[in-house]
């Protein structure tokens, strides 16, 4: 029941809108029929009550002279034409001490009244006087009078059935009316929802193609109301969007155009700088040895300086190069082991982790969705970082594990370094950045933004949650299988 309510009272506007106009139409035809029913009741009730004390009036003005001198059989044949009057259930003449003087029916004349009702006309006073008054009868009297002085009561009972059967036939055509009114109603109420609504649902059909596409589409504003307006107003708006977007699209174009033709020109610069930087290493190397002892201290410092300059020039090459290349490949979507990767990324760290002795440890890794040669950087550059920024005499301890979310799998890299400012969390992955010197921390700043990309190439996210001096854990998500 209470689902059937809400269906009805708060689905589409239409649906309320034909049910609120429905709902007051019924209510109000419904007060409205009752109304007239009530008056037409109590008019025909009333019409019954004058009706029975009219003839009482009658029957005793009449009697007057017959009661006065006694005259019984006059008395009877007064009565005996009454009783063919419709619903007449009896008409009698009494004394004023409560005798039947006489009556329709036969064999009751001579006797005293003794029942309680008819008792209270022996001490009522001298003035037409009601007995009973129910749906089935209405018994009243009227006193006969010589010059004020009672002498006698004329008194008839009337039966009701036929009031009783117009009121029902009143009532009835009363239900009649009230449920032609309401389905007259409801009628008048779908036609109206509909024609109020359907400029709304014109709108929404219009809205949902747009949403799907569709920008030549635009909505009738061929109405003259509030709706026709509204339509007016939101096809100016479609055509607004329509305008934003294209030129939106023209931007996005040349914009990709120009990042591409950026990209191609980092990486072809990147590469062609590989050679005249390890040339450059080489042949100042080569300097260096043959100019041998007969080099002073400053020149040696210079060569050493240049050969520094030039290896970290080499390592932004390649950082650059590997950055610009990954970029490119969207990469293809395996079933990766991530056991598989972790095992591969520590072996290309072997060196690193046995010279700094760090403890490395990790529990079950599962298999995820993603391009395997990307992830082993990904790994390979969190652990690097894990160790790199971890003080000399401490031991670096890393530990990897992975939690399930949803449709991803949670991967998080911790470890017992130098931590980082909760200020620079989100600085730390864009491209060049780094909060160190390269004394202090040797490093380009690009395998951060690196480990980003890969994990957005790959559909996840990528964050740290850390603070100064106690440690970091970098969190990355990975579509799970
Ligand atoms: P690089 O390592 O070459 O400096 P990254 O992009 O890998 O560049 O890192 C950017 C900066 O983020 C680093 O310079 C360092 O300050 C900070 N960082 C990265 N990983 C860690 C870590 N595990 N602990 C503390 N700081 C880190």
């Amino acid at each position: 029941m209470k689902k059937f309510l809400v269906f009805l009272l708060k689905g589409s506007i239409r649906r309320q809108l034909m049910m609120g106009v429905a709902l007051v139409h019924a209510v109000l035809m419904t007060f409205f029929v009752l109304d007239l029913v009530g008056r037409q009741r109590s008019f025909l009730q009333e019409q019954r009550y004058d009706q029975a004390f009219s003839l009482t009036k009658t029957l005793a003005a009449n009697s007057t002279s017959w009661v006065l001198s006694d005259d019984l059989v006059g008395l009877e044949e007064l009565l005996k034409p009454m009783s063919d009057y419709p619903e007449l259930r009896y008409a009698m003449v009494l004394s004023d001490d409560g005798q039947v003087l006489a009556h329709t029916k036969t064999g009751v004349a001579g006797r005293y009244i003794a029942d309680s009702v008819s008792t209270r006309l022996l001490i009522a006073p001298p003035k037409p006087t009601e007995l009973v008054n129910t749906p089935e009868i209405v018994d009243v009297a009227s006193p006969i009078l010589i010059d004020d002085r009672l002498i006698g009561w004329a008194r008839i009972g009337l039966g009701q059935e036929a009031s009783g059967r117009e009121l029902r036939l009143v009532t009835i055509e009363g239900l009649i009316y009230t449920l032609f009114a309401i389905v007259l109603g409801t009628l008048f109420a779908f036609w109206m929802a509909r024609g109020l609504t359907s400029g709304l649902y014109g709108l929404k059909s219009v809205a949902d193609s747009f949403s799907k596409g569709d920008r030549d589409l635009r909505a009738s504003s061929d109405r003259h109301d509030e709706i026709g307006e509204l339509a007016i107003g939101f096809n100016q708006m479609l055509d607004a969007i329509a305008i934003n977007e294209s030129d939106l699209r023209q931007t996005l174009d040349a914009l990709s155009r120009s990042n591409v033709e950026l990209e191609r020109f980092a990486h072809i610069a990147a590469h062609d700088l590989q050679e005249p930087t390890r040339s450059l290493i080489l042949h100042t190397q080569l300097l260096k040895k043959r100019l041998g002892e007969g080099l002073g201290d400053e020149d040696s410092k210079s060569l050493d300086y240049i050969i520094q300059c030039a290896q970290h020039m080499q390592s932004l090459v390649r950082d650059i190069l590997l950055f610009s290349r990954t970029s490119h490949t969207q990469g293809l979507l395996e079933d990766v082991d991530m056991q598989d990767v972790l095992t591969m990324a520590l072996t290309n760290l072997d060196l690193t982790i046995s010279e700094r002795e760090a403890v490395i440890s990790y529990g079950d890794l599962p298999h995820v969705s993603a391009n395997r040669g990307q992830l082993i950087l990904l790994v390979q550059n969190l652990i690097s970082n894990a160790i790199k920024f971890t003080s000399r005499d401490v031991k670096p301890r890393i530990a990897i594990s992975a939690r399930r979310d949803g449709e991803f799998w949670e991967f998080s890299v911790t470890d017992n370094g130098i931590g980082i400012d909760p200020q620079y969390f989100n600085l730390i992955f864009q491209l060049f950045k780094r909060l160190h010197t390269h004394d202090s921390y040797p490093g380009t700043g690009i395998g951060l933004a690196l480990c980003k990309r890969i994990v957005e190439l790959n559909g996840g996210k990528i964050w740290v949650h850390s603070e100064s001096g106690k440690g970091s854990v970098f969190y990355f998500t990975l579509r799970a299988l």
